[in-house]
């Protein structure tokens, strides 16, 4: 194979009580990007369509996380890139993610998979670096093994993949204003109370345990972050009014998106995770901030090869 077309999938990052640890895949939302094997050594990225970002390879994300693959390649040539950029960057949806993990799961397909998930996860966090000053895994970690991940260690990399309940759905309002992953970043405090703590791995617990046993009420009750969402929600206009509208709508519970300002929910059946985005589309529309609003499946495969 020379060439690969991929989908590259947008990912909801911590899912409340997971901060930098748990991450999710979406199927109806992502970036294409094709791959080209070329007999010039290095990464150059030709083509990027949908948005204004760095055609310097060492400046794009898909690009750093090329060259940390091919530093441990067994390969004497390079890649071409074309990114056709859906996932707007900085909407909280894992943009960055999508094209750092794309571009390394592309790259390994066209070699013949020399790497494991795993190795692929450490490639691509090299990307997350550039973009947001730190390699965290929560967002590519999904978007390479598909489905829920835990990033149980950063220090050795270990990576599990959860159990996705079957008839999951997840709905993610964007309103059009960009935060920047550094700056959420920088409002976070360094230290947390034990009370805090106690409160947050209880349901971290619980909602690994409702994700694999498929029990709807349990992952409901887990769905609470108290610790991170109070002040980065200060970031995002609208946020408590819309979080009313999801539980209105009959959602399992909500919470911020990655670093926001997208806001997720996750639901029980189509049906309403489609009622709670017209729910929680209702406090934009008030407000008069524009908005674009996703109802996905959770995707259990990541990244997957379109042509
Ligand atoms: P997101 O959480 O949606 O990934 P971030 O704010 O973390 O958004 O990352 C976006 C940053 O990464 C922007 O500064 C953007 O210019 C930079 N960037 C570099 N290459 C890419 C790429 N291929 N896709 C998206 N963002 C990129």
């Amino acid at each position: 194979m020379e060439e690969i077309k991929v989908f590259c999938p947008a990912t909801i990052a911590n899912v409340s009580c997971g901060f930098d640890v748990l991450g999710l895949a979406l199927d109806s939302v992502g970036d294409e990007m094709v791959i080209r094997k070329t007999k010039e050594k290095g990464i150059r990225i030709t083509k990027i369509l949908g948005q204004n970002l760095p055609l310097d390879a060492e400046k794009n994300v898909a690009g750093v996380a090329g060259f940390a693959l091919l530093a441990q390649a067994d390969y004497n040539g390079g890649f071409e890139i074309e990114i056709d950029k859906i996932i707007k960057p900085g909407s909280g949806i894992g943009s960055s993610a999508a094209s750092s993990a794309g571009a390394v799961w592309g790259m390994n397909q066209l070699l013949g998979n020399p790497f494991s998930e795993l190795e692929l996860v450490a490639f691509a966090m090299q990307g997350e670096k550039l973009a947001s000053l730190v390699a965290h895994a929560d967002n590519v970690a999904p978007a390479l093994f598909g489905g829920f991940t835990l990033v149980r260690s950063y220090d050795p990399l270990d990576v599990v993949a959860v159990h996705t309940p079957k008839e999951l759905f997840a709905t993610v309002i964007h309103p059009q204003i960009e935060v920047k992953t550094a700056d959420s970043r920088k409002v976070l405090k360094t230290s947390i109370s034990l009370q805090d703590g106690i409160k947050q791995w209880g349901n971290l617990g619980g909602l690994i345990t409702g994700l694999f046993t498929e029990d709807y009420d349990l992952i409901s009750r887990s769905l609470q972050d108290h610790i991170v969402e109070p002040i980065r929600s200060i970031l995002i206009p609208g946020f408590n009014d819309v979080k009313k509208a999801a539980q209105a709508g009959g959602a399992l519970g909500s919470g911020i998106s990655g670093s926001g300002p997208s806001i997720f929910a996750l639901s029980k059946g189509e049906e309403t995770a489609l009622e709670v985005g017209k729910s929680m589309k209702e406090v934009y529309k008030k407000i008069g901030i524009d908005f674009e609003v996703h109802v996905s499946k959770i995707n259990t495969q990541g990244c997957k090869k379109i042509s």
